[in-house]
């Protein structure tokens, strides 16, 4: 899977004042963690022992943060006209009403039962759209895509919402000042980010998802019990960047291979010069194997593949429990739960349409750097069912009939011929949980098209709107 590439080393290069962050320091006697105020210099990378608590109540305090969204009617209107939400009366919306199956000529279409847009997604840029309505006169910038979807990003784009992106030496935020607005993403923002924007003065818009929220008040957790985050998920990752500035002492394992290496060190110690070098960027500055794996907590990046979180889970408690006993088990090992449904339930769907003996190709829509989708066309490929994994209907040449598809390990490739007009078939279709569905409706726009050259479209059916996430 590829990801936006984010330098933490260099993440606030615009920034050069002094700044406060909080943190906690062990006090002696009890060992216990207070919160102090330690004056750190900006670029410095994010202290150790945050206390993630305190530094969210100190923005709620500044009267500049705002972190729900208002459901503000003509956002949402907004978000219709540019196919950025949920669909109303388009063709995934009559599916959707419809027991997920589309028959058009010979060709039916199979929605996996759950799909697209998480509600955390959703939220986001709801909030983003509401954002640019509260402050028509005023810079916007966002410090990241605010979603894993080029579409959706074009749109923020066009509104003159500025995204800040990482060109490969950080991100400069220099350009923005007092009174500017500010919106975190989906998947959150660091500490250090957090606390520089308090301090700038800006207006701050925190889309972050309450379940990325979830995994950071378990890394707090971990932090005040002294334990260390092992942090299942992918170390460049903004969200797994965001998660690991809240922890004390971390180290981040992107599979089962690597978890089983750091249990195997924590049974039979090993070679700790090799056990920096393998994880040299996915651990908390400073870390020691030899002393700091004697108490560890797991956190996850919420669109891991659930299975893979939950195996490394057990095999943490197993190790804990070899070493130290089972009486001893809770003072060594933590575990909260904090897998995402959304991701789990995209999951648990598209296994059930690959084991669907009707279904002879599966199309999987979603952003090319999107974590969560990039599991799904996993999943696919995993179980042998071809998979075409296309980010957006652009990737589909109807004359020709070829489409432009990521696989899994990320190689691009196109397949020419991919679709056979005039022989039955049945299409398996999902979407990642940063897609819009009027992405999975031009797609299959287009393979309706290949299918009949006389296809002109779906007619539009008005189908109601899905509650908003407030509304569940
Ligand atoms: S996938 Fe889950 S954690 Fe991520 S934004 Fe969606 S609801 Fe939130």
């Amino acid at each position: 899977m590829q990801t936006t590439k984010t330098s933490r080393k260099a993440a606030f290069t615009g920034i050069k004042s002094r700044v406060h962050v909080v943190v906690l320091r062990p006090v002696q006697a009890s060992r216990a963690l207070v919160p102090v105020v330690q004056s750190v210099a900006a670029g410095a990378t994010e202290a150790a022992k945050v206390d993630g608590r305190a530094l969210r109540r100190s923005l709620n305090q500044t009267g500049r943060y705002v972190r729900q969204p208002t459901n503000d009617p003509v956002s949402q209107q907004l978000m219709d006209e540019h196919g950025v939400g949920y669909s109303t009366n388009g063709l995934v919306a009559q599916m959707r009403n419809d027991g997920n199956i589309w028959k058009q000529g010979t060709v039916t279409v199979k929605l996996a039962k759950a799909y697209g847009y998480c509600w955390g997604v959703e939220r986001a840029v709801r909030m983003a759209y509401e954002a640019r309505q509260a402050h028509p006169d005023k810079k916007l910038f966002v410090t990241n895509e605010i979603i894993h979807n080029p579409e959706v990003n074009k749109r923020l784009k066009e509104m003159n919402i500025e995204i800040i992106e990482d060109e490969g030496d950080g991100k400069d935020y220099s350009q923005i000042g007092n009174g500017d607005v500010v919106i975190f993403p989906a998947f959150g923002a660091t500490v250090k980010e957090l606390s520089d924007f308090r301090d700038k003065g800006v207006q701050m818009v925190d889309t972050t998802c309450p379940w990325v929220a979830k995994v950071w008040n378990s890394v707090d957790t971990h932090t005040r019990k002294q334990y260390t985050s092992v942090i299942h998920g992918k170390y460049s990752h903004e969200e797994t960047i965001a998660t690991a500035s809240f922890a004390s002492n971390y180290v981040i394992v992107k599979d089962l291979k690597e978890a089983q290496y750091v249990c195997d060190y924590i049974l039979h110690g090993g070679n700790k010069e090799e056990f920096l070098a393998k994880f040299s960027k996915a651990v908390s500055k400073g870390f020691d194997p030899d002393t700091m794996l004697d108490r560890v907590g797991l956190a996850n990046q919420t669109t891991m593949l659930k299975g893979e979180t939950e195996q490394i889970g057990k095999m943490l408690e197993a190790t804990m429990m070899q070493k130290y006993g089972p009486a001893e088990l809770n003072n060594h090992f933590l575990l909260m739960e904090t897998i995402c449904d959304a991701t789990q339930e995209r999951q648990d769907a598209l296994y059930d349409m690959v084991a669907d003996p009707e279904v002879d190709f599966l199309i999987v829509v979603g952003g090319f750097n999107s974590s969560n989708t990039s599991h799904l066309q996993e999943i696919a490929e995993h179980k042998g069912l071809p998979s075409f994994w296309v980010d957006s209907a652009a990737r589909i040449d109807v004359e020709k009939n070829t489409v432009l598809h990521k696989l899994a390990h990320g190689e691009l490739r196109e397949t020419v011929g991919w679709l056979t007009p005039g022989k039955p078939v049945t299409i398996g279709i999902t979407s990642g949980a940063s897609t819009p569905d009027r992405a999975v409706e031009e797609v299959l726009a287009k393979v309706f098209k290949i299918y009949d050259p006389n296809f002109t479209g779906i007619a539009p059916k008005d189908c109601g709107r899905l509650a908003t996430p407030e509304e569940h």
